[in-house]
């Protein structure tokens, strides 16, 4: 995995852009722990999708705004690119006064690894995303009842 700036928004103040390496590096070294990673090849394995067909679980320093002024979670191509997006500065700053510090980074791991096995299933299910849908919610809550 590795975190890749968008090549956009370069004239970004210098604390937002702490901000979102702070979250990027917090995302990454939690979808990196080894139980995670373990139950990651356990949905690979199960669902029968080759690791080769992964080619690059990019996580990506900015937002990503649509035309509509939706942001996007995660995506992922035919090529087997993933990529996940953090949440917008602004909206992260209304989740840490409702949540709290901990809280937050909290809400920051379990947004990036529900949306990982997102876009892994996409590369088996690919446009069914009612299915998508269906089968992150239940790993994801079967991963959590794992969790200590
Ligand atoms: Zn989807």
């Amino acid at each position: 995995m590795r975190i890749v700036a968008s090549s956009k928004r370069q004239n970004i103040k210098e604390k937002k852009l702490k901000f979102y390496e702070k979250y990027a590096f917090l995302v990454i070294s939690s979808l990196e722990k080894p139980r995670f990673q373990h139950f990651l090849n356990w949905i690979l394995t199960r669902e029968n999708i080759q690791k080769s067909k992964i080619n690059d679980i990019q996580i990506r320093l900015f937002p990503f705004v649509k035309e509509n002024g939706n942001q996007l979670i995660g995506k992922c191509n035919s090529k087997g690119e993933i990529f996940l997006y953090p949440k917008k500065h602004a909206n992260c700053r209304k989740k840490v006064a409702k949540l709290g510090n901990n809280g937050f980074k909290q809400h920051i791991v379990t947004r990036a690894k529900a949306s990982l096995i997102h876009e892994l299933l996409h590369l088996k299910y690919e446009d069914n995303e009612t299915k998508v849908r269906e089968l992150t919610s239940k790993y994801y809550s079967i991963y959590s009842n794992l969790s200590p």
